[in-house]
């Protein structure tokens, strides 16, 4: 069963529900039983008042993973109460296919420090991949991602624990190994591009980050490496977050189908002390912030 996670001390009163289904059935309607798999559905709703220009943002950082990501999760029945995950989350019963992700705003650590968290809710049984999971944006922080234009790499980033960039995932496929020192994620799909595009690297591949102490448990490549990708612990202000070939690897590795041609240019590139790119104080380190173990559902085999 899913537990309360108690990290969160204030969520807005009134929260706003609403449910946006990114490219719902949008390839699926054409496809026979022997096809591939149907491009991935995101299931977004909103728990708290966002701008029209936030959920565009939002819907942007969908439509990134929907058009690079196929899969076909399965249904899965869900019946929680409210609060079940984190504090404020909606009572479900209903029958949900393909990942649910919430996305509120609320208080995390004031202005700068962390920027955003996500929370896995639960997990497939099959595949362990995430089904329902919450992504929190800061609200003492995000007027200032906007306009710094950091929010849609934040929010893309985000995502991407949400779809499985998370050590429950890759763990238990024994996909991470290297102890504190020198963490690494060894998918097959991630190496192969890994070494397309970072060929002057000569250690353990792929690099995860290891200045938390929290080896393998770390779900970022190493920043030193990695610089401003995607999926790294930091945000730069006036980088790209591109989404690398790399991280799709990643995600080849866990079972979806992939759209390499999504990718935005990349060459890794290391950071050769030029680290004050990035702003002091800003951060995604440790935004991953399942204290407990999420549910494990089983999806519901149609016969
Ligand atoms: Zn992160």
């Amino acid at each position: 069963m899913l537990h309360a996670v108690t990290t969160i001390k204030h969520l807005p009163l009134v929260w706003l529900l609403t449910s946006v289904c990114v490219a719902c059935g949008a390839a699926d309607s054409t496809l026979g039983p022997s096809g591939p798999p149907p491009h991935l559905t995101i299931d977004v709703r909103y728990l708290s008042p966002l701008t029209a220009e936030q959920r565009g943002v939002v819907a942007a950082a969908a439509d990134r993973w929907t058009r690079a990501l196929s899969k076909d999760f399965g249904n899965f029945r869900f019946d929680y109460a409210a609060n079940t995950c984190f504090p404020g989350a909606p009572q479900l019963n209903e029958t949900h296919h393909n990942p649910l992700i919430f996305i509120s705003v609320g208080e995390i650590d004031g202005a700068f420090g962390s920027l955003a968290l996500s929370r896995i809710c639960a997990v497939s049984g099959r595949d362990t991949l995430p089904i329902i999971s919450q992504i929190q944006l800061d609200q003492d922080d995000v007027y200032s991602m906007e306009v710094q234009g950091i929010l849609l790499g934040v929010i893309t980033h985000e995502m991407g624990h949400a779809l499985g960039f998370t050590p429950g995932t890759y763990t238990p496929r024994n996909l991470a190994g290297g102890g504190t020192a020198d963490p690494y994620f060894s998918g097959s799909a991630a190496r192969a591009q890994f070494a397309l595009h970072g060929a002057w690297y000569t250690g353990a591949t792929v690099p995860l980050e290891n200045r938390n102490g929290n080896g393998p448990n770390d779900p970022h490549w190493r920043y030193e490496v990695f610089r401003d990708e995607l999926m790294v612990g930091e945000i730069a202000v006036g980088l790209r977050s591109p989404l690398s070939s790399i991280t799709l690897g990643y995600f080849k590795d866990l079972g979806y189908e992939v759209d390499f041609s999504v990718a935005d240019s990349y060459e890794v590139t290391p950071l050769f002390g030029d680290g004050n790119r990035v702003p002091p104080g800003l951060t995604l380190a440790n935004d991953l912030r399942t204290t407990v173990p999420p549910a494990v559902v089983a999806p519901i085999i149609s016969r």
